[in-house]
C-alpha cells in the first residue's frame, strides 16, 4: 500500500496521475474511463462512477467495474460518487446507483467520496437511509457555515473546492470549523496543492507544517489506514 511519507502534502482528490515530489495524491478514477488502480508510486486511488456519466445503458457494467476496483492495491475509497441536480440522468437513477456505490464503500470498509451539486437533500436522505459505517466525504465544497455545520453535524469530512479554499471569503469558515474533519484538494486543476496549504495555515492561525500533520491525521483517520500512530489528542 503507498502511504503519506512525513511531510507530504496530501491532495485529497484529483483527477492527475503524476504527484509531485513532496506531493501525495489522492487520484480519483471513474468508471467510464476504463483504467484501474496501479502501482505507481506517491499515490493511492479512488474508483466510482461519477453522475455526470452515468447513464440507463452503461450503470450495471459501471457497478460491476466498481466492485472489481476494490480488489486492487493503492484503491482506498469509493467514489466520486453523488447527485448533480445540473447535469446527469434522472434523480431516481442518481440515487439508485449512488446507494449501490455506498453498500460497496460498507461492504470492502472503504470510506466514500462523494461530488454533490444542489442535491443535499438526497444526499442526506441516503445517508440516513443507509446509516453507514464508513465515513463519507464531500469534495469539492464550497457552501456556506449552516450547510457545513450540519454535514459535520452527522460525521462528513469536508474536502474544500480549490478556488473557494483560495478565496479570501473563505477564511471565516475555516476558522469555525472543526480541523480535525477537512481537506484540501486540486481536483486536477492546475493549481499548486502547496498555495492551498499556505493560504489554509494562514487562515487557521497555523504554520503550514502543522496544517500538513493535521491533515495526515485526518487522512490516517478517514482512510483507516492505520499509517499514523493513535492521536492521544483526537478531536482537537
Ligand atoms: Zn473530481
Amino acid at each position: 500500500m503507498n502511504l503519506p511519507q512525513p511531510g507530504d502534502y496530501i491532495d485529497m482528490h484529483t483527477h492527475s496521475s503524476k504527484p509531485a515530489s513532496g506531493v501525495f495524491i489522492i487520484e480519483c478514477l471513474m468508471a467510464h474511463e476504463d483504467r484501474f488502480p496501479d502501482q505507481a508510486a506517491g499515490l493511492a486511488y479512488t474508483y466510482g462512477i461519477h453522475p455526470w456519466f452515468l447513464t440507463e445503458d452503461n450503470h450495471n457494467q459501471h457497478i460491476s467495474n466498481v466492485e472489481k476496483s476494490t480488489g486492487f492495491p493503492n484503491m482506498i475509497a469509493i467514489g466520486e460518487a453523488g447527485f448533480d441536480k445540473l447535469r446527469g440522468p434522472s434523480p431516481e437513477l442518481q440515487s439508485k446507483v449512488f446507494e449501490e456505490q455506498a453498500l460497496i464503500s460498507e461492504t470492502h470498509m472503504k470510506p466514500l467520496i462523494i461530488h454533490c451539486v444542489k442535491a443535499w437533500d438526497d444526499l442526506l436522505a441516503a445517508h440516513k437511509k443507509l446509516k453507514p459505517k464508513m465515513p463519507w466525504m464531500i469534495h469539492g465544497f464550497r457552501g456556506s457555515i449552516e450547510q457545513a455545520e450540519q454535514l459535520l453535524s452527522k460525521g462528513f469530512y469536508l474536502s474544500f473546492w480549490f478556488d473557494f479554499a483560495l478565496r479570501k471569503e473563505s477564511t471565516q469558515l475555516f476558522r469555525s470549523l472543526p480541523k480535525n474533519r477537512i481537506f484540501l484538494e486540486t481536483d486536477g486543476a492546475d493549481v499548486d496543492i502547496r498555495d492551498i496549504y499556505k493560504k489554509v495555515a494562514g487562515d487557521l492561525d497555523m504554520t503550514v507544517d502543522e496544517l500538513n500533520k493535521k491533515i495526515q491525521m485526518n487522512f490516517n483517520e478517514f482512510s483507516n489506514l492505520n499509517f499514523l500512530p493513535p492521536n492521544p489528542l483526537k478531536g482537537a
